[in-house]
């Protein structure tokens, strides 16, 4: 804890959606946990403790993205189009106080190593970070040698990817490739009781998640091993998912990509992909929702000419966090759940994170009443005020 921040913290009169509604109440933080929470808590006699009264204002768990590249991403327009790393800020100003890093196209230029580094360095900053070994190709590039490996040695390691399938920018991997590399990663997690799941990147290849199928099929390797990304990238793609959340596998939908953003016309929006995956018969814990931040994001004049590169912004998953409650009319419960609770038990990060309860991570947001953001605290500490970062990355003016 840095000297400017109080070990304890009482927030009263908290709207808590924990991500089950838990009413008004308060919330004693103790140094990097949730120490108590009840109504009228009594603070701790003869200790400094900073009170904060919330006025009824929501609080949910701190979100989880669970697929944002930390060291940027693209590259795939030339050098000059490698988008550059997130800043703490660019994370805590978009509700995002866990974060899982990875690779994408680029393995060749960015690495591993160098992901672990940036990982480290946003934790330190003040957030928890993941990462996941590996890049779109297989075999994919490791910090070991081997992918179960990374996972049973490196503790921020938690599984592998973004592994490429269906996509022209794989490295077009057997059907054998992919099965390999799900048993790498399983028993990596087993050994280290750790998720060692696949960050799947779909593509728009025709085959969608085909072999997911396939794999599932065979009855070895469960389909919890998966959690397959970009969902809502296209509409029969959307339906093939669906297909396989109703069976019992994770479906993880992209909130970075939106039909009404040029050249993704072709994408289901965000949060009407999660209203039909519920209305279709998707258990709920089997949606996860993530940012793609940090990635490329492809900019087009009025023509649609190409005209420069953008890069994919975690706030967009407080943007589809709201539409999901105030256009799809998905309780609130259900809507936090997706971006925080299923988050944490798909990727195995529930011991600490995704609710709000004793014992776990003091990692939490105040929003307004239109869901903008207010405050957010990460491990106990402020990260934003009133919307305004009052901790930032150490190279942050
Ligand atoms: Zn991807």
């Amino acid at each position: 804890m840095k000297a400017d921040t109080r070990f304890f913290t009482c927030l009263r009169h908290a709207r808590v959606y924990a991500p089950e509604d838990l009413g008004v109440v308060d919330l004693l933080l103790a140094g990097e946990k949730i120490a108590c929470i009840g109504e009228n808590l009594e603070t701790p006699v003869g200790l400094d403790c900073e009170e904060i009264d919330l006025q009824g204002a929501l609080v949910m768990p701190g979100m989880i993205d669970g697929h944002v590249h930390i060291t940027g991403g693209g590259g795939e327009g030339g050098y000059h189009t490698r988008t550059p790393e997130l800043m703490l800020s660019q994370i805590t100003m978009a509700g995002v106080t866990t974060v899982c890093g990875l690779l994408g196209t680029d393995g060749t230029t960015r690495s591993v190593i160098n992901l672990l580094a940036k990982a480290r360095a946003l934790e330190t900053e003040g957030i928890t970070s993941y990462i996941y070994t590996g890049a779109y190709e297989l075999p994919t590039p490791t910090l070991t040698g081997s992918v179960r490996r990374d996972i049973v040695v490196i503790d921020k390691v938690i599984g592998a990817g973004e592994i490429a399938m269906s996509d022209h920018r794989s490295g077009q991997p057997s059907y054998e490739e992919y099965r390999k590399l799900a048993a790498e990663a399983r028993v990596g997690g087993m050994i280290s009781g750790k998720a060692g799941v696949i960050n799947m990147h779909l593509g728009d290849g025709k085959r969608g998640i085909q072999y997911l199928f396939d794999i599932a099929a065979e009855g070895e390797i469960p389909r919890s091993q998966f959690l397959p990304t970009h969902a809502n990238r296209n509409r029969p793609l959307f339906e093939q998912c669906i297909k396989w959340g109703k069976d019992g596998g994770f479906l993880d939908i992209t909130s970075g990509i939106n039909p009404n953003d040029p050249g993704s016309e072709i994408c289901v929006k965000p949060a009407e992909a999660v209203r039909e995956a519920l209305a279709a018969g998707v258990p709920l814990k089997n949606i996860t929702m993530s940012s793609d931040g940090g990635g490329s994001m492809p900019v087009f004049d009025e023509e649609g000419n190409p005209v420069g590169v953008g890069v994919g912004d975690e706030k967009t998953m407080l943007t589809e966090l709201r539409d999901m409650i105030v256009e799809e009319n998905i309780p609130r419960e259900k809507a936090i759940a997706i971006v925080t609770l299923n988050v944490a038990n798909a990727l195995k990060l529930h011991d600490r994170k995704g609710r709000l309860a004793v014992g776990m991570d003091a990692d939490l947001l105040v929003l307004h009443d239109d869901y903008t953001l207010c405050d957010v605290w990460a491990r106990g500490r402020q990260m934003v005020q009133e919307g305004r970062p009052v901790v930032k990355g150490t190279f942050e003016s």
